[in-house]
């Protein structure tokens, strides 16, 4: 029912696998894109264990049976406490969400396709984005437009979720959307910020990816490979200061060394594929030096 064509796959693939028979993980498993498509290019000593928080995913996932893949239901933050015992060749993160999420109104991602306001990618957490659009402060929502969303009217913004709310609550996507409404002409939708900014928030996706980052050096072989594609500026910088070995302006030792270019996709995949517009790839490589 839902097709996700995965981002920058032979790309991904060549810069991540560098030995077909060694051990890979993959933290955004999805619809599965990258991961049959890493299975597809290691032997039958390779292996592959993948992640993912929604467990809609999980119940796809678990139906795979090959005996050299494995998968967890879990956040990605928390890596280092399931795999305690394993080494990896190459960690994937495609970021954000998946077509899966995004195409089901009931899921309540998307201003396009109507449905109960919730945007959890994880199920089981408490704060859907009902709760917290309702019930957070004019302050906080403001803060959460502008710094997660970039939002240069966040402060009309929160105003108006304030008002609105003095009215009913805002119980759909239609709902938020109705919120950045102004009738200007823009070409992009004028609610793409706060609601990427209220989906970051209720995921929590830069703390997540943090964590990740941290984690996952030690996961890696020496000459191990970490792959990110991200899909805009704030999540890049993360991963670019990282590479640099930085974290929050702090010095981190990750171990890393950048391989190459970023890279991104190539205008026939833009064409067939809108999701990969804003998609950027990068390597790092762990040397034990
Ligand atoms: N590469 C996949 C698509 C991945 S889409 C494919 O080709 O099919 C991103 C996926 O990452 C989503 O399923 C989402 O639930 C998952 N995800 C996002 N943040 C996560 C996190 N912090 N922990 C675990 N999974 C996460």
């Amino acid at each position: 029912m839902f097709s996700h064509l995965p981002v920058m796959i032979n790309e991904t693939i060549d810069s991540l696998i560098q030995n077909r028979s060694g051990a890979y993980l993959d933290c955004t498993f999805g619809l599965g894109g990258h991961s049959k498509e890493i299975l597809k290019n290691l032997d039958s000593k390779g292996s592959l264990s993948a992640i993912d928080q929604d467990q809609v995913v999980a119940e796809y996932a678990l139906k795979i049976k090959d005996p050299r893949f494995n998968f967890q239901y879990s956040k990605f933050s928390n890596i280092k406490n399931l795999f305690k015992k394993n080494k990896f060749d190459g960690i994937l993160f495609d970021l954000g969400v998946s077509s899966l999420q995004l195409d089901d109104a009931s899921r309540g991602f998307s201003f396009q396709k109507n449905g109960k306001l919730d945007m959890r990618m994880d199920q089981s957490n408490k704060i859907s984005a009902f709760e917290w659009i309702n019930n957070a402060k004019e302050s906080e929502i403001a803060d959460i437009f502008y710094y997660l969303g970039e939002e240069r009217r966040s402060r009309f913004f929160a105003r108006r979720v304030i008002e609105r709310r003095k009215i009913s609550l805002i119980d759909s996507t239609e709902d938020l959307a109705s919120i950045a409404y102004t009738g200007r002409h823009s070409k992009k939708h004028p609610a793409t910020n706060i609601f990427r900014a209220v989906r970051m928030f209720v995921n929590n996706e830069l703390g997540e990816i943090k964590d990740a980052l941290m984690a996952s050096v030690n996961l890696l072989n020496d000459k191990g490979r970490i792959a990110v594609i991200s899909f805009h500026s704030m999540e890049d910088r993360i991963v670019k200061n990282f590479f640099k070995g930085k974290v929050d302006g702090s010095d981190f030792d990750s171990q890393l060394k950048s391989i190459g270019k970023i890279i991104k996709p190539s205008v026939a995949e833009i064409q067939e594929n809108p999701r990969a517009r804003s998609a950027i790839l990068r390597i790092g490589e762990r040397s034990y030096a």
